[in-house]
């Protein structure tokens, strides 16, 4: 750090703390402008995001709901809640909200708690299909000891088999079903599963954890829309939002059972800071989200002709590659996924290492396969022709087997076109990229 303000402040502090300091700049620098982000379940806020996530609501409690507290000194942050709770439900096409589970996982938790208990069966997209591990019995699901059942897979479409999903759900009469996951090109078959749960009197959970922005920005199917019940999400993957969950569902008399347990069964305070945030970041959608999801579905789709034109496997071409933010690759030709991803990231492309169908569950310490999302580039600006530029880059590190260390300068000196989030309001010809806090 060499501003005036921090030398100065470092000599009035220990080394112990000054260290903290630095490890966390060295972060935010490398990892805000230096490489190339392509893990797909992250993100990057807009300015005016991030200044209001900085407030002291990140010290307070307000338990219980909007105006109907267990603590007192909550007004302000009941007024921003119960916009947030609107804003989340006016562009989910109308929904009631509670924006209360710090994550993903936990609002996964509090929807499967009231719609199962212990013993009772839950259908779930085959892992292959992209599962997310909240949703096994390795997981969530296991913690509640609800049995985890999964619909069979078609390896062909690279998605739930859908006649055979509806056969099993009719036989097994589970009390939920759950579709949405973490690796998925193609949307899971809302309607059908909806359809078959319903007629066994279940209910549809839709985990939009990853397309929550796709869904916002009208680039990827509502399941709300479709008959799904409930859904659950990240509010920080393509929805380019602070990190935590939510809970949309239009049926009140369910919202009303999944609020009572969201507090005070899995969580007591709910991160308040997160809310100004959410609530910006709702706003800017509202506005952009379209224009953005727009871009990253393109982006999408252009990285992953790139990479196969450039010589990559990769997965669903027959399909078209992929419908949403990410592409996955088969990198065995090139060593797998563990080295794959080690050699990436030493060349400032960060990506991660993913099982891909066809691999046993115990490869997880290296499988097959990188998954790669674009959101977070997209963000900063990048269009077609960059997933092009990313696509070479990516080959001459793990096809040419150029010196990473090379490629990590030419990235980064790459980068330098693209520090501003782009689809946001448009603060920094006056905050000239800084951060103002708003106290
Ligand atoms: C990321 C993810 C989650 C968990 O989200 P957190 O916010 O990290 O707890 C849940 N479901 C799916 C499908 C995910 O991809």
């Amino acid at each position: 750090m060499t501003t005036p303000f921090w030398d100065k402040a470092f000599s009035l502090i220990p080394p112990e703390a000054r260290e903290v300091l630095e490890l966390t700049q060295r972060h935010n620098i490398w990892r805000k402008k230096e490489t190339i982000n392509l893990i797909a379940s992250e993100n990057a806020m807009s300015p005016l995001a991030l200044a209001a996530y900085i407030s002291d609501m990140m010290h307070r409690y307000a338990e219980g709901k909007p105006f109907k507290r267990y603590y007192q000194g909550t007004k302000y942050v009941d007024e921003v809640e119960t916009r947030v709770m609107k804003l989340m439900g006016d562009i989910l096409g109308g929904a009631f909200v509670d924006p209360r589970p710090v994550s993903g996982t936990i609002a996964n938790a509090s929807v499967f708690r009231v719609l199962g208990e212990c013993g009772s069966k839950a259908v779930i997209a085959p892992v292959q299909a992209g599962a997310h591990v909240s949703h096994t019995k390795f997981g969530t699901l296991g913690a509640l000891c609800i049995e985890h059942i999964e619909m069979p897979y078609d390896a062909e479409n690279l998605n739930v088999d859908v006649d055979k999903a509806v056969k099993l759900i009719e036989s097994v009469k589970p009390s939920f079903a759950v579709l949405g996951g973490s690796v998925y090109l193609f949307p899971h078959p809302v309607k059908e599963i909806a359809e078959a749960i319903h007629s066994v009197g279940g209910k549809l959970v839709y985990d939009a954890a990853h397309v929550l922005g796709l869904i916002v920005g009208k680039r990827w199917r509502n399941p709300l829309d479709h008959g799904a019940d409930v859904l659950t999400a990240s509010t920080h993957k393509t929805f380019p939002g602070p990190q935590g969950g939510i809970i949309a569902t239009r049926d009140e008399q369910l919202y009303k059972r999944i609020s009572r347990a969201v507090f005070p069964y899995f969580v007591s305070n709910h991160h308040l800071h997160r809310l100004p945030a959410l609530a910006i970041t709702a706003i800017e959608m509202k506005y952009f989200g379209e224009a953005y999801a727009d871009q990253v579905v393109r982006n999408a789709r252009a990285l992953a002709e790139a990479l196969a034109a450039e010589g990559f496997k990769v997965l669903g071409e027959h399909l078209g590659y992929t419908r949403s933010h990410q592409v996955v690759l088969d990198v065995r030709a090139q060593g797998g996924g563990a080295k794959a991803a080690v050699l990436l990231e030493q060349a400032n492309i960060i990506v991660n290492k993913n099982l891909l169908p066809y691999d046993p569950p115990d490869a997880i310490k290296d499988p097959s396969g990188l998954r790669l999302g674009v959101q977070e580039m997209t963000r900063y600006g990048m269009k077609e022709d960059n997933m092009k530029d990313i696509a070479r880059f990516m080959k001459r590190v793990l096809i040419d087997k150029e010196d990473p260390a090379k490629i990590a300068k030419e990235v980064t000196e790459y980068r330098k076109e693209f520090l501003e989030v782009k689809y946001c309001f448009d603060i920094n010809p006056i905050s000239d990229g800084k951060l103002y806090l708003l106290w």
